[in-house]
This record gives C-alpha cells, sequence and structure tokens, in this order.
C-alpha cells in the first residue's frame, strides 16, 4: 500500500504507541521514507534504548520528528513557533525549504537549543529536524504533543527496514518491541538533509529523493556539496552522521556494482565454479549474455530504470536477495544525474559493507 491511504491502526493502537512513548518505551513507526525507531525526544533515558537496541555509537546524532498541524492550509503552519523550542537561527532560506517541502522526505540541521539533549545530538551544538509525511507519523506525533527522536529501525550498519516485518525480523528475539504498521515505504531511502547550521548558506550533507535541483528550482535556494561553498569556513569540521561512514545499509551477502555491460568483470572476483550470483538488471535493457563465463549459476532480477521506483524497492530488494542465499549480488552502477545521487550514496556504502563480516563499518 502506499502511505496516502488510511493508516491501518485504530485509533486505540496510535494511544497505546502515544502511552509506550509517555512512558520512555520505543515504538517502531512508519514514515515515508524508512521505518523509525521511536522514543521521547525529550528522555534521556528513552533515547539511550534506542541507541542500546540498535547497536549505534552514541555519538551519532538523531533526527527529531514533529508533528506537522493537521491544517486544510500549509502554508498557514507557524514553523517558526514549533521550530523554537529546538533550533536556533532558523533562515530565511531555511524557511523557504520548510514551507515548500514539510511535511516530506527533507531533514533540515541548525544550531540547536540549549534545552535540546546531548543524548539526542551526539554532543553536538546542531541538531536535526524533519516532519514526516506518513500519516500514521503524523497522528502519532499529534496524539503525542510532543517530538520523537528516530533513527532507522534496524541494527546499526545494516540495510533500513521499509515494512513492519523487516522491523519485527530486524529486533526478533532481542527486543519486545511494538511495531506500527504503515504499509510499505513509499520514497525507500532515508530523507535528504540540508545543513543551515553554519550560518553560511545551504550544504548538503546526505542526498536523497529530494534533491538540490529541485530545491533550487521551488525555492530559488542553492544546496551546496560539501566543499562547494568556498566562502564557508573550508576547516569547519563536518557534523559527525551515521550515513557518513564508508559502510552502511548493508547486506552480509557480498554486493558489487558492474560498470554497463561488464558482468563478467565483476564476476572474476569470485571465480569460484560453484558460486551463486544474483544479478540486478535494468528492466529498460534486454537479458545478459551469460555466455563465456562457466562458473557462476546467474538468476536475473529486474531493477527499475526510473530513480524514484528504484529507491522505493532497493532496501526491500537486498533483504530478500540477502535472504535467499546467493554468494554474490551484483547490481548496475546507476547512471549520472542528481536523480540517482541518493541510490547511488546507499549503494556504494552498502557495498563497502556487505559480506559476513559486521567488523569494517570504518568512518571515512
Ligand atoms: P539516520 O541515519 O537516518 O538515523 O539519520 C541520522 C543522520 O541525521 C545523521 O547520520 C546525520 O546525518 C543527521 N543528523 C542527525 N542529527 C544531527 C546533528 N545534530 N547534526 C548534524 N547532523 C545530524
Ligand atoms: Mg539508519
Amino acid at each position: 500500500m502506499s502511505s496516502d491511504s488510511a493508516p491501518l491502526h485504530s485509533s486505540a493502537v496510535i494511544d497505546e504507541a502515544v502511552q509506550t512513548l509517555r512512558n520512555g518505551g520505543l515504538v517502531a513507526i512508519p514514515t515515508e521514507t524508512v521505518y523509525g525507531l521511536a522514543a521521547d525526544a525529550r528522555n534521556p533515558e528513552a533515547i539511550k534504548k534506542i541507541f542500546a537496541a540498535k547497536g549505534r555509537p552514541s555519538n551519532h546524532p538523531l533526527i527529531v520528528h514533529l508533528a506537522a498541524p493537521d491544517k486544510f492550509d500549509q502554508t498557514q503552519i507557524d514553523w517558526v513557533a514549533l521550530l523554537a523550542p529546538w533550533a536556533r537561527d532558523v533562515s530565511e532560506d531555511a524557511l523557504k525549504l520548510i514551507n515548500q517541502f514539510w511535511p516530506g522526505p527533507l531533514t533540515l540541521v541548525f544550531k540547536k537549543d540549549k534545552s535540546v539533549l546531548n543524548e539526542l545530538t551526539g554532543g553536538q551544538d546542531t541538531v536535526a529536524i524533519r516532519a514526516p509525511a506518513h500519516p500514521i507519523a503524523k497522528e502519532l506525533l499529534r496524539k503525542f504533543k510532543g517530538a520523537v527522536a528516530a533513527p532507522s529501525a534496524n541494527r546499526f550498519g545494516k540495510v533500513s527496514p521499509t515494512s513492519a516485518a523487516d522491523v519485527r525480523e530486524e529486533f526478533e528475539g532481542m527486543l519486545d518491541l511494538m511495531v506500527l504498521d504503515g504499509g510499505d515505504c513509499k520514497v525507500g531511502i532515508e530523507s535528504t538533509i540540508v545543513d543551515f547550521s553554519s550560518g553560511e548558506g545551504a550544504v548538503l550533507l546526505r542526498p536523497g529523493a529530494i534533491t538540490p535541483g529541485e530545491i533550487l528550482s521551488k525555492t530559488g535556494v542553492k544546496v551546496y556539496l560539501p566543499g562547494e561553498n568556498k566562502t564557508s569556513n573550508e576547516e569547519k569540521v563536518l557534523p559527525k552522521v551515521s550515513g557518513s561512514l564508508k559502510a552502511h545499509y548493508a547486506p552480509t551477502t557480498p554486493l558489487r556494482l558492474y560498470a554497463s555491460g561488464r558482468v563478467l568483470d565483476a564476476l572474476s572476483e569470485f571465480p569460484d565454479t560453484k558460486s551463486r550470483v544474483a544479478v540486478a538488471v535494468w528492466d529498460s535493457e534486454s537479458s545478459l549474455s551469460h555466455d563465456g563465463h562457466p562458473s557462476a549459476r546467474f538468476e536475473e532480477v529486474e531493477v527499475s530504470s526510473d530513480s524514484t521506483v528504484f529507491a522505493s524497492r532497493l532496501y526491500r530488494c537486498l533483504r530478500d536477495l540477502d535472504q535467499q542465499g546467493w554468494d554474490l549480488i551484483l547490481f548496475p552502477e546507476p547512471p549520472a544525474g542528481e536523480e540517482w545521487d541518493g541510490v547511488r550514496d546507499r549503494l556504494q556504502r552498502a557495498c563497502f559493507g556487505s559480506g559476513p563480516s559486521s567488523n569494517n563499518h570504518e568512518s571515512n
């Protein structure tokens, strides 16, 4: 289902989730990007439970999720007032992005209000905030009358969950977790993150469904790539971000990318004649020829040549392939073009972290 359809939960279930959050518990929630593991953003003990459940290092900050008020006319929402308890120095440009894209898959980073917990920001003086668009997340947040901290609901470094079943599987036997089922996530990859905290323009920290080109055309605001804005202080250390680890979003089966028409080169890394290899191929292309490689047993999986559709199915596809016992998964390198940047970023990190060892999560 899509996140536009009616919520799958009765209001009694949402009320129970609200109560769990108020009691300092964790609730897994659907959002339009991926499923989140939510806790009361003002409760330090609750936040610690997120880090413990995920196995996430405590200096990796979490995104605050705010309720989008239920207004027919979205331009009437007073975001300045809603952000005041969390963020300082919210610029006119930041408000243009907010008015255009919230609620939606865009996270903004600001200087934090002093009341914001260090547990939440990983000790940094900045805070990351977004208002999710999924109807269940919106209803929960409105009833909760607060904000939740919510990273993706998966163990650290692993593939993010895009269905309620994925979340349950991720924490099976470890955690008795309340999971709100909102169907499959529409966007399928994590939010775009734009940093306004330097006060010197907007900088892209993580690519996602909303691209700098779309932001420029809809708001007139230029979003720089890290290091591109020469007027900003080049010595500035970028905030620590899980999404910036070289290895992340990774399956346990080795995953590699192949350049267009170069499947055999990628396979030569795996000369074992008994290897079973899953090869993702563009739906727009004819089937691969398997001639010339005596070893591996192939199976082809079609992936969409539309970047939005590709993103919405990427993690589903990686999770499913990971469970099928392949020796190797091959994906085609995404084409050039910023609409593919979010997908390319996730695939590259997934490759780097893939394989049976989970100890290769080194930082870049
Ligand atoms: P996720 O990995 O989806 O849980 O999102 C967390 C990401 O949000 C981090 O890896 C950062 O990219 C970003 N983020 C969260 N909090 C902050 C913060 N205080 N300062 C800068 N970036 C942040
Ligand atoms: Mg994550």
